[in-house]
């Protein structure tokens, strides 16, 4: 048995095992000479679900296009010159409003549905009509 006894171990059937380094409390069969172990599914945990990988997407909230800007400060007040960080400027200029680019206006779904109501009231109307005209000859003309 290890002489280290970092991290928890047991024998069992003549077989040595230790916690896993990761304290996720799996055991896994282990050298004597083994200090510590990291369990098959923390290693694939590592392996295959990176909790902190580098496409997590931050926004950074600068805006398109920041870096061909002459001159952009961030909100935390780093400097940018073309795109290039200008440390010696850091907090000495108030952060680039970010102005949104307007949107060519796009009717809502709502707008759409509404649109579509008055259509259908209009063609409502229309077929009312009709018919009061229609009964109207009907029965006037008699
Ligand atoms: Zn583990």
């Amino acid at each position: 048995m290890a002489k280290q006894m970092k991290y928890h171990q047991y024998v069992e059937n003549g077989q040595l095992y230790m916690a896993c380094k990761n304290n996720c409390g799996n055991y896994e069969i282990v050298g004597d000479e083994t200090v510590a172990t990291t369990c098959w599914s923390c290693v694939l945990h590592v392996v295959g679900m990176p909790k902190e990988s580098k496409s997590t997407y931050k926004p950074t909230g600068r805006p398109a296009g920041w870096h061909f800007m002459n001159e952009f400060v961030d909100a935390d007040g780093n400097v940018f010159h073309k795109g290039k960080e200008q440390p010696k400027l850091k907090g000495t200029l108030k952060p680039t409003k970010v102005v949104a680019k307007k949107k060519t206006k796009r009717r809502t779904k709502e707008e759409i549905l509404i649109a579509r109501q008055a259509e259908k009231k209009a063609a409502l109307k229309k077929a009312v009509k009709k018919q009061k005209d229609f009964l109207n000859h009907k029965f006037g003309g008699k």
